[in-house]
């Protein structure tokens, strides 16, 4: 799987499965585009990254998208690689909450607005380079809600899996692949950012073969995603949860 070159933008790379996947694609010679808001956790992922470009933003403000797009090309010239991975839940709510539409908005923002944002803007490099992309969704987007307020962040994820769908066939002829992942739980800082608790020795309670992921594993399925390998794959989502939804 050699990346040697390839110019890859990954957005949510400060942290967990973004910062994970930055450190694999380096490793195979890519030019990483480190994206994300904490510039202190930026610069931690970019001492890994020896050709890559931190860009500090964020994705839900669209002239700051539209800023990720504009100084990857001035810098590397083109784009082959886009992982929409920044996601998480800023706010939790309930329906029986005045908060409610709050949370929805800025969940939806994050999880789907951007991602399709991103998208449309990283289209026409992506059809130059033939290139191809993969969206971080979750188990959270097939599976019924698995905690009080979380409602938003499952549909989010359920529209991101649809669009995924929908961006493969739309781009298709241009020779672009989109695929998707759906992590279970992984030991990130997802919990923790959204209120859950990261007891993970509970959490191995709740899957199938008593493991949480690691980060590492789901960037690995990125990179084979993203790689020549997988040339014939698109439209499709991969499960990586360890047999949550099963047992669910
Ligand atoms: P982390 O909280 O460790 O990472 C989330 C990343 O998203 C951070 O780098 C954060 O960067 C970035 N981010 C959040 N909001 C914005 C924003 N507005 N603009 C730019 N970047 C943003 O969690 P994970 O690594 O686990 O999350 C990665 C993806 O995996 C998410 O889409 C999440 O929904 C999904 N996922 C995670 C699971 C888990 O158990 N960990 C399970 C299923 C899915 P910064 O704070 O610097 O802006």
């Amino acid at each position: 799987m050699s990346f040697t070159d390839k110019v890859v933008i990954i957005t949510g790379a400060s942290s967990g499965i973004g910062a994970s996947a930055a450190k694999m694609f380096s490793k195979e010679g890519a030019r990483v585009v480190i994206v994300g808001r904490n510039e202190e956790m930026l610069s931690a992922t970019a001492t890994h990254c020896p050709s890559s470009l931190v860009i500090r933003a964020d994705i839900t403000v669209d002239t700051e998208a539209q800023r990720v797009i504009d100084e990857t090309v001035k810098n590397f010239g083109q784009i082959d690689i886009l992982v929409n991975n920044a996601g998480g839940i800023p706010l939790r709510s309930e329906l029986t909450e005045d908060t409610l539409m709050q949370a929805f908005d800025s969940v939806m923002n994050l999880n789907l607005r951007a991602v399709v944002h991103l998208t449309t803007l990283a289209a026409p490099h992506l059809i130059k380079t033939k290139g191809n992309i993969v969206n971080i969704s979750s188990v959270a987007g097939s599976t019924p809600p698995f905690g009080p307020g979380v409602m938003s962040y499952c549909v989010a994820k359920a529209g991101l899996n649809h669009f995924g769908v929908c961006a493969a066939v739309e781009l298709a002829s241009y020779g672009v692949r989109v695929n998707t992942i759906s992590p279970g739980p992984v030991k990130t800082n997802f919990q923790k950012n959204a209120n859950y608790s990261s007891d993970y020795e509970k959490m191995t309670e709740v899957t199938l073969i008593k493991r949480v992921s690691e980060p590492e594993e789901i960037a690995d399925m990125i990179l084979y995603l993203t790689s020549d390998r997988a040339e014939g794959v698109t439209g499709s989502n991969w499960i990586c949860d360890n047999g949550f939804s099963i047992k669910r």
